[in-house]
């Protein structure tokens, strides 16, 4: 995080440049990024000040008219080569991305695959122009033209998993792009900046590494059109709030607190694995992993069992290292919240089934931890926890489960765990959310549209109608007479 400059350091890595107009820039003030490992600064990297925002924003803004009247092809085949790069130097972006996040290298890997994977997902998603009349009297088209500028804002979770949706789906559409990263993890996001530099001209992609004064300033800036952003819901309401300044078009994904609800007709030693992992994959710093888990009386003994013993056998540690499965929370605010919500679970009387403590060691490490026998109004139930803590929650009646996963402000996703798929469809389909499925969770892809309901978020990513979100809806109506 951005801290005061400390003294160099020989083993500090400072190989990180802003991309501003096609040049990589030094930057008017510097960051400093900890490895959440170690607790450790190992990097250093510049960080944008206004004067950097504004002369982005420029040279987008000039790259605009070229970049949208290139062909949907033409830009197709621009973001082909980013994936290709992507994949290229999947193990380099890999190995940063582990040390400034915190993940297992493997879901590094995956991140990277899936960015690569889902941009050119979204190549193939076509966007046509609609004749909605033609008769002899008159035509009638709506067409769909790039918004301007966009401003990605990232999160620092999955920073180039969350980066690459926005970034290709603004690209594709004809937008020219402003990208800002978490003060927390923003190495790999510059090494992609970087490496994507001489793909497209110059202005049409510019990466700035920044504080949060950094993505209030791009929010209030009347040089760009749209905001993409991915963050916690305290943030995504002030970045709606100032983005009215000039009507900027917004797309919000925020948080969540999904719920699954685990029917009476499974086998809970045979989903325990699957929960698990949904529920703790990156350490719980997922916006879609699972936060509560809602047991049917019947197999609710078997299943806290069954996820206590999951979670007894996790091996935490350092992501770097192949055999980690749980690396540790991404930075020392989220740490210390979540120990909070631990302390506060236990204090409430809760049952802590595995887990419940903070190994003595150096990084921001808690032990992955399943609860039971706790209250409803507990900070775990109704907070969106963000890390390795989960609690099982016993149910009798179908409906009072339904009513019970509703009962949250948040509507990102939720999921529906049965030996009959569609008698848990009609249940799924009654949660108040952006995506339910049906024995699964977190399975998304180019072509199917995410995002939240409720306070969630607004719009969607992926898919037609994340695209249409990055573009204008044009009506041109031809009358046919000549005057
Ligand atoms: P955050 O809201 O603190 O920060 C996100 C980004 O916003 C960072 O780049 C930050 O610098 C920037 N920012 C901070 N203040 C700002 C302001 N006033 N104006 C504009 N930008 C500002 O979120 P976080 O802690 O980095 O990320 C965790 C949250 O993100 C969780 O709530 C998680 O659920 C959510 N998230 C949602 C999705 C989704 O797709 N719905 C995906 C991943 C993460």
């Amino acid at each position: 995080m951005a801290r005061a400059q400390a003294s160099d350091t020989p083993l500090l890595r400072t190989d990180f440049a802003l991309l501003i107009d096609g040049e990589s820039v030094a930057g008017e003030r510097s960051l400093e990024v900890i490895n959440p490992a170690t607790g450790e600064v190992f990097a250093r990297c510049p960080a944008a000040g206004g004067a950097d925002l504004d002369r982005a924003v420029a040279a987008a803004r000039r790259a605009c008219g070229a970049w949208s009247a290139t062909s949907f092809e033409d830009r197709t085949q621009c973001i082909r080569r980013m994936a290709a790069v992507l994949r290229t130097n999947q193990e380099a972006l890999a190995q940063l991305l582990t040390r400034e996040q915190g993940k297992p290298i493997g879901q590094a890997r995956d991140e990277i695959g899936r960015a690569a994977g889902q941009s050119e997902g979204m190549t193939l998603i076509r966007i046509e122009n609609e004749t909605l009349l033609d008769d002899a009297e008159r035509r009638i088209e709506l067409r769909y033209v790039a918004l301007g500028v966009a401003g990605i804002i990232t999160p620092w979770n999955a920073p180039i998993n969350l980066a690459a949706g926005p970034l290709a789906s603004a690209l594709y559409t004809g937008n020219t792009v402003v990208l800002k990263p978490s003060p927390y993890t923003p190495l790999s996001t510059l090494k992609i900046g970087e490496l994507i530099r001489e793909i497209f001209p110059r202005g049409v992609v510019n990466v700035l590494a920044g504080g949060d004064e950094l993505g209030q300033w791009m929010t209030e800036h009347p040089g760009i059109d749209k905001i993409s952003f991915t963050g916690s819901v305290a943030t995504g309401k002030r970045v709606m709030a100032s983005a009215a300044g000039n009507l900027k078009r917004i797309t919000l994904e925020l948080g969540g607190n999904d719920a699954a609800i685990v029917l009476d007709d499974v086998d809970p030693r045979a989903i325990a694995p699957k929960l698990f992992f949904a529920a703790f994959v990156n350490s719980g710093q997922v916006c879609m992993a699972i936060k509560r888990i809602y047991a049917h009386d019947k197999i609710h003994d078997a299943l806290c069992s069954a996820l206590a013993e999951e979670a007894r056998k996790a091996k935490i540690g350092d992501g770097l290292e192949a055999a980690t499965q749980l690396g540790p929370i991404q930075n020392r605010m989220q740490y210390e919240r979540v120990i909070g919500i631990l302390e506060d679970t236990k204090r409430s009387g809760a049952r802590i089934l595995a887990g419940g403590d903070v190994p003595r060691r150096p990084g921001y490490f808690v032990s992955p931890t399943i609860v039971c026998d706790i209250d409803e109004a507990s900070r775990l139930v109704r907070e969106e926890q963000f890390g390795p803590i989960v609690p099982v929650l016993r149910f009798t009646d179908v409906d009072d489960a339904v009513r019970r996963a509703n009962d949250t402000r948040y509507g990102l996703s939720g999921s529906v765990w049965s030996s009959d798929p569609e008698r848990a469809a009609a249940i799924a389909a009654r949660l108040e959310v952006g995506t339910a499925w049906v024995n699964q969770h977190r399975a998304t892809s180019a072509t199917v549209p995410f995002g939240g309901a409720k306070e969630s978020g607004i719009g969607r990513q992926y898919s037609v109608l994340g695209l249409k979100a990055y573009m204008e809806p044009r009506v041109l109506s031809v009358l046919k007479h000549p005057v």
